[in-house]
């Protein structure tokens, strides 16, 4: 693996790093009191082509490889995990499933306006029975005449009541993951209601809704890859999404320890800067640790993708480690801002609040360990 970033690489980075200082760490802190972002983000987000990473330009996509997703995600996580979170969503799961699955019709359809930011993407894998345990959802699809016939429910989706499209997986067959289909749902298709959910600990910026479908009836080409196969495309999905997800916590992770360094160096207590006291030093060291480690799990898994190597173990092993370490390293930046991390006018209280869901979606930190462990030994423990 080779450290040094490319000058491609290197710009998108410092692209990032401007558009997320101009455009979005000035209103985290309004849009998170506000529980919601400026819907307007999602458009400037297409505009400069953070939306198209990785995609085709043939499909409005604006190329780039893995590496280069990571380090946007990273600076776009660094001023707000709601912001993050819509691109991880609205790309990395739904416009990268439709560029990997989708045939010449959904492509040509879905991915001009998800690059540009025109419309959005959700995800609808979680219901309210199954979490974890996702391949034994129970939303079913009916097949009639040249139609599918949709009916059940979906829960904590995130972009789900800004969403133009829902990627939904949902049962066509028997039991287990062999019966689940994936199907691409117009949002304003007739029987599918969505409420959002109020009241989120984090990412209160962000618009996560629960989905009821009453005999939502899309056309049989609304079908994302092979029928029965929704749940390899729902997988293949999560297993890059996890990358971006630890790539989010990185930026947790180095916001968390720009934020405490700068404090340390100029709250003054017993008559001189709290940095040179050993027990802050040590906080700060703990920090910086994480966010290295962190930050090389994450670029190793998309060196792998980018090389064609498989890619899957290492992506639950950086989303473990690296959504654990932005949890640690909140803590440790709160810890440092004394009292007045508990209040919102300073930034280590939101940083924690939005890095607490990492260790929950996209794979709670115990499955992640399971699956681990199944790389390791072979056997399932689930
Ligand atoms: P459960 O699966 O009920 O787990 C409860 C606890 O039991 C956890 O600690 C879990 O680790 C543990 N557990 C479960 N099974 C085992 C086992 N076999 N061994 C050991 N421990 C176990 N879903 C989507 O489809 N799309 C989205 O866009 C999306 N966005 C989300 C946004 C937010 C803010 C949140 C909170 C969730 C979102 N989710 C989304 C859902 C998320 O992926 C699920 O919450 C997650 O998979 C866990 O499922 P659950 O909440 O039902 O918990």
């Amino acid at each position: 693996m080779n450290l040094e970033l490319s000058e491609e690489q290197a710009a998108a980075k410092e692209l990032a790093r401007d558009f997320t200082a101009r455009e979005i760490s000035p209103h985290a802190v309004e849009w998170d009191r506000a529980e919601s972002v400026d819907r307007g983000i999602v458009k400037k987000l297409g505009d400069v082509g953070f939306l198209g990473l990785t995609i085709p330009e043939q499909y409005g996509g604006s190329g780039g490889d893995h590496l280069a997703y990571c380090l946007v995600t990273e600076e776009l996580g660094r001023g707000d995990s709601s912001v993050r979170g819509i691109v991880s969503v609205s790309l990395g799961l739904v416009a990268k499933s439709v560029a990997h699955w989708g045939d010449e019709a959904q492509k040509a359809r879905w991915l001009p306006r998800l690059t540009s930011g025109e419309a959005v993407g959700c995800f609808g894998l979680t219901e309210p029975g199954t979490g974890s345990d996702a391949a034994n959802l129970t939303t079913r699809a009916v097949r009639d005449g040249g139609d599918y016939v949709i009916t059940g429910s979906k829960m904590f989706i995130t972009n789900g009541t800004w969403a133009d499209v829902v990627l939904l997986f949902a049962r066509t067959g028997g039991e287990g993951h062999r019966g689940v289909s994936a199907f691409l749902v117009p949002a304003d298709t007739p029987g599918l209601t969505r409420r959002e959910i109020h009241g989120k600990l984090g990412l209160r910026g962000q618009a996560t809704a629960e989905l009821v479908l009453d005999e939502v009836r899309v056309p049989a080409d609304a079908v994302l890859g092979p029928v029965g196969k929704g749940f390899s495309v729902a997988m293949s999905a999560l297993a890059k999404g996890r990358m971006s997800v630890a790539a989010g916590c990185v930026g947790i992770a180095q916001a968390c320890l720009d934020a405490a360094v700068a404090y340390a160096g100029q709250r003054e207590q017993f008559g001189a800067p709290i940095a040179g006291r050993q027990l802050v030093q040590e906080l700060l060291a703990d920090i910086a640790v994480d966010v290295d480690a962190a930050r090389l799990l994450t670029w190793r898994v998309a060196d792998l993708i980018d090389r064609g190597l498989p890619f899957a173990t290492e992506s639950s092993v950086a989303k473990l480690y690296a959504s654990e370490a932005a949890v640690r390293c909140a803590n440790n930046a709160l810890q440092v801002f004394g009292g007045y991390g508990y209040i919102d006018e300073y930034p280590a209280g939101k940083l924690l609040r939005d890095a607490r869901v990492m260790t929950l979606y996209e794979g709670t930190s115990q499955i992640h360990k399971l699956l681990i462990g199944r790389a390791l030994t072979g056997v399932s423990a689930f």
